[in-house]
Order: structure tokens, then C-alpha cells, then sequence
């Protein structure tokens, strides 16, 4: 599943194809991808058709473009979301897992085409409204616009506006596993599976300890790894895991072969050579060396 270097690849390809047009038209192929619309597939049609797009905006992974008539589009990956400028005309049979397809003019792409094996994700309209802090809504542009859609979602580690202090002090407030607790996207969004255990493997800090009994210190270095992390992986274009994230060019990310422990269950720590363990939070693998992240390793 796309994470915040993964959606951020995203959306520099869909800034280059999108800001700046028109939308043509729109067909949707599949009822699921507009599910979260008022009115379905029929509203988004008739509502997106003649409006003209401005910046693509990323908040964690949440994505969306302004549009002339004031809201927001949201563009949600889901599990397997991906868009490409297949230069498709109207009328042709859409493409394996094509769920919506988008016409263009006064850009460089004649079509945007939605492929999601999964539907997992959406395409839908959402008003949108100042935020509240008076700082950028997000990742692309200086618009203040928020989307009600994206409203719950918490700065994410690599916005400037991101005040790494109260955000240190909301994590230690929570009696949860800090694992949970990162992937909790209204206190700080971005991290999926993958970047949260690299996280918490380079802080030296097991994922099912409690968030309350970790120092300043210790959340601090979980955070900083996050950035570091982060930035290092959009600079290999994310990590495509599971073969189902690309980019607009449907190339993969190539940071996979740096992941130090998600993806290595039963491998062995490149810290320490002790085999890593798996366990499950929430439902969810967590995946850490028993050795260099002991569950009440002190750190001071
Ligand atoms: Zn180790």
C-alpha cells in the first residue's frame, strides 16, 4: 500500500499531467471508485466535466487537485490505485483494471486513466474550507484550502509546517503501542507498515510498547529516522513492495532493497545478525529484532 514517499511520487507525476488543465470529460468504469460521491458516478461525471484543475496537493497519502468550481478532487490510491496517460480516446473499451478514465485538454496528456485491481481506491468531489493553523493545506501549493475529505488527517513528517513538538507530545500521550499509534493518521500522517517499523528498527524501539512510557528523546529519534527515511525513499521513487505501486510511468520504486526489516521476518538484523521476529499489533506484522529494539530498552 502507497505510503508518503510512494503517494509523493504520485503526485509530482499527476502535477505535471494535471495543473493547469481542463477536464474534457470523464467516464467510470467501475461504481466502486466513486462510491464515497453524492450521487455516484453520474454526479462526478456531470460535475467534473468543463472544470478546470489547479495543483496537485498531497497531505500524507491523501491526494487531491483544486478544481474552478471550489472543491476539491480526491484522488485516494487505496491498496492498488494507480494513474497513467495512456492517451485513450472516448468510446475505447477501458484497459485490465481501468475504473475511470479522465479527458484532457491544455496539457501534456489527452487522458488520465484510474487502474486499481482492488478498488480499494476513489475518485470523488469534497468541499473544502481554510485550515485552521492559516498554513499550506499540504504538499504542492500555498492554497489554504483543505478538503473536508482530508480534514482529519494530521500533517504529515515531511511538511514544513509540521510542529514537531506538539506532535512528540500528542504520541506520549496515548497508552497505545507506539507501532499503532504512528499508523494512526490524525496524529501524524504518512507512515504506513513498511515506514514505521524502518522507524522504530533505526530508534532502537519495539512497536508494542506504549507510547506513554517512551522519553521526548526517544520519540524525537523515532521521528527524525521517519524524515530520514522518508526523503531517502522518495529519492529512489518509493518502494513497490508488492508490485502494485508505480508511478505515472508505471515504474517502480527501487528502495526495497534498503528496508532493513519490513519484508525480513526470519532474516537476519543487519545491525546484529540476530534473526528478526514477526509479531502482530492491530492486525497488523510488526517486524523487529528482539536484540536492538528490546520491548523496555531504555534509552537515556
Ligand atoms: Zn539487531
Amino acid at each position: 500500500m502507497p505510503e508518503l514517499p510512494e503517494a509523493e511520487t504520485v503526485r509530482r507525476g499527476l502535477a505535471e499531467i494535471l495543473a493547469g488543465t481542463k477536464i474534457e470529460g470523464l467516464e467510470v468504469f467501475h461504481p466502486r471508485t466513486a462510491r464515497y460521491q453524492n450521487g455516484g458516478s453520474a454526479q462526478l461525471t456531470q460535475q467534473l466535466s468543463g472544470a478546470h484543475l489547479d495543483a496537485v496537493v498531497r497531505r500524507g497519502k491523501f491526494m487531491w487537485t483544486l478544481t474552478s468550481n471550489g472543491q476539491a478532487l480526491m484522488m485516494h490510491l487505496g491498496m492498488s490505485g494507480q494513474f497513467r496517460p495512456l492517451a485513450k480516446q472516448a468510446g475505447e473499451a477501458p484497459v485490465r483494471h481501468e475504473r475511470a478514465r479522465l479527458y484532457l485538454s491544455g496539457g501534456p496528456a489527452q487522458s488520465l486513466s484510474f487502474i486499481d485491481q482492488r478498488t480499494f481506491g476513489a475518485l470523488y468531489l469534497s468541499p473544502t474550507a481554510n485550515t485552521e493553523d492559516g498554513a499550506p493545506a499540504g504538499c504542492g501549493s500555498d492554497s489554504l484550502l483543505l478538503p473536508a475529505g482530508a480534514s482529519h488527517i494530521a500533517r504529515d513528517l515531511l511538511d514544513p509546517h509540521l510542529d514537531l513538538v506538539k506532535v512528540n507530545q500528542r504520541i506520549r500521550k496515548s497508552k497505545s503501542p507506539i507501532k499503532n499509534v504512528l499508523l494512526n493518521q490524525s496524529i501524524i500522517s504518512g507512515f504506513g507498515n513498511i515506514y514505521a517499523d524502518e522507524a522504530l528498527f533505526v530508534a532502537g524501539v519495539h512497536g508494542a510498547r506504549s507510547a506513554s512510557t517512551l522519553t521526548r528523546q526517544q520519540v524525537a529519534q523515532i521521528l527524525q529516522a521517519g524524515i530520514e527515511i522518508m526523503e531517502r525513499s522518495l529519492s529512489r521513487g518509493g518502494t513497490s513492495f508488492d508490485q502494485l505501486y508505480v508511478d505515472v510511468n508505471g515504474s517502480a520504486g527501487t528502495f526495497a532493497d534498503e528496508l532493513l526489516v519490513y519484508g525480513r521476518a526470519g532474516q537476519a538484523c543487519r545491525e546484529c545478525g540476530h534473526e528478526l521476529s514477526s509479531i502482530s499489533l492491530n492486525k497488523r506484522s510488526h517486524v523487529y529484532c528482539a536484540n536492538c529494539q528490546r520491548p523496555s530498552r531504555n534509552l537515556k
